[in-house]
């Protein structure tokens, strides 16, 4: 059993932590940096602890002073939210050994799905389709040539440690993967401190589609349907829905057995997502993220289930509260409401002078923002997720429009208005969605 919970992060995922404590009856510790004293997030925890400055290297990344926040406070667990410490394997370990309850799964499997070139040779290995590439990480430009060669042009470069969308690059031929492969290992070495690079097939219209998986310590490992990540920019996601307009009940099937497997493979447990890329015809792993998504409210919206809630009562020890897949009802669409320039998407911190929440059924906020709340410069852009929810997707992209029009943020410029306008892009309405619409969506304008 746990009974208080640290929370290694900050921001609306911070709340939406404290939200589910508070439901479970857990105490709650917040730590913060020296940037975030006065945040929602720390205001709303039972105990505050200041972790050090405002650059997260400092603070937010730093194990040695998080850890010892438990300690003085005494919480018996830690939950990581997304991003910062979430997927570090070490720092589960360590949380581990000092006797504290780790949110999220185990360490290994963290681990094995960390290094994504692994985690492709693992789940192939379970009969997950993958996309045709390298299994181990290329060792020369010329193998890597090689290996573009046999499988054909064009093909994308990878960081192993990757996340983020950094150290990708896309190489249409030889000459500029050759090129590529020296930037794109330099780009990862600086974002993750290993040069490691794969490669693999290159698919020009995909959709992304994920699945949520949820698994207990007690050996049932669920999936909870799907969520269409297209709408994306810069390999970022900006709009997710549930369920996907392409995906029919067959296909859901099919890839939410895809997912357990790649769960089953390394002993899961907690909230994960496996992501998948579907080119109409066949769906292909593409990785395994083994912490809460930021787009976790969307399958929250269609089955009903509070999936911060499930990880707390299964960190406790306690099974799931659902034993099969539960039944999709309706649809959700979830914006993410950034600090940033709509058609640069430069960021755009400062203070928010004006806040109006929409009103009306089917709308869920979930943000850290008030009135008078400085952006850091820190951190990253989202201020706010704007969640709508409607019987059918019609319904959920009319309330939409209501709620984005309703929904005022003064002082920053945000991505609001884009939203707008992609939700009246008639491919947006019709559901024509893939990894390439916000390309053709600014080519268009
Ligand atoms: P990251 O972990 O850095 O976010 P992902 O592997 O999840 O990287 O990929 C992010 C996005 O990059 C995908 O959603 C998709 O748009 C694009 N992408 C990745 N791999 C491929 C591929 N093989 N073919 C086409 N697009 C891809």
């Amino acid at each position: 059993m746990i009974s208080k919970v640290l929370i290694a992060n900050r921001g609306e995922i911070a709340l939406r932590i404290i939200a589910a404590c508070r439901e479970a009856g857990l105490a709650t510790v917040a730590v913060h940096s020296e940037a975030d004293r006065d945040s929602l997030h720390v205001r709303m925890a039972d105990e505050t602890v200041c972790i050090g400055p405002a650059y997260a290297n400092v603070s937010y990344l730093n194990i040695t002073a998080v850890i010892a926040a438990a300690e003085i406070t005494g919480a018996d667990a830690v939950h990581p939210g997304y991003g910062f410490l979430a997927e570090n394997a070490h720092f589960a370990e360590v949380v581990g050994e000092c006797g504290l309850t780790w949110i999220g799964p185990p360490p290994e499997a963290i681990r094995l799905m960390g290094d994504k070139a692994t985690a492709r040779r693992t789940v192939a290995a379970h009969e997950v389709p993958i996309l045709p590439g390298s299994a181990e990480p290329l060792t020369s430009r010329e193998k890597a040539v090689e290996l573009a060669e046999s499988i054909g042009f064009p093909v994308i470069l990878k960081a192993s440690a990757g996340g983020g969308g950094k150290g990708m690059r896309v190489a249409s031929d030889a000459r500029e993967l050759r090129h590529a492969f020296d930037t794109a290992r330099h780009e990862a070495e600086r974002a993750f401190g290993v040069a490691d690079v794969y490669l693999e097939k290159y698919l020009t219209s995909p959709r992304h589609i994920e699945v949520q998986v949820m698994a207990d310590t007690h050996g049932r490992v669920v999936a909870l349907g799907e969520r269409e990540c297209s709408i994306q920019r810069r390999h970022q996601k900006l709009i997710e829905e549930a369920p996907s307009p392409v995906v029919d009940e067959e296909l859901r099937g099919r890839m939410c057995e895809a997912a357990q497997k790649c769960a089953e493979a390394v002993g899961y447990v907690s909230a994960g997502t496996v992501e998948f890329l579907y080119d109409g015809g066949e769906f292909y792993f593409m990785e395994m993220n083994t912490r809460i998504q930021v787009e976790h409210p969307v399958t929250e919206a269609v089955t009903g289930i509070d999936l911060v809630l499930e990880q707390l009562q299964v960190a406790g020890g306690q099974p799931l509260s659902f034993r099969r897949r539960p039944k999709i009802t309706g649809h959700a669409i979830e914006f993410r409401i950034n600090a940033e320039d709509p058609v640069t998407f430069a960021p755009s911190p400062g203070t928010i002078t004006e806040l109006c929440y929409p009103v009306g059924p089917g709308v869920r906020i979930d943000t850290h923002i008030t009135k008078g709340y400085r952006v850091p410069p820190y951190y990253d852009s989202l201020l706010a997720k704007l969640i709508v929810s409607g019987r059918d997707r019609r319904e959920a992209i009319r309330r939409a429009g209501r709620a984005l029009s309703m929904l005022v943020v003064g002082g920053v410029k945000t991505s609001i208005p884009l939203h707008q306008r992609i939700i009246e892009d008639p491919d947006f309405v019709e559901g024509r969605l893939s990894t390439q619409f916000m390309e053709r969506f600014a080519q268009r304008d």
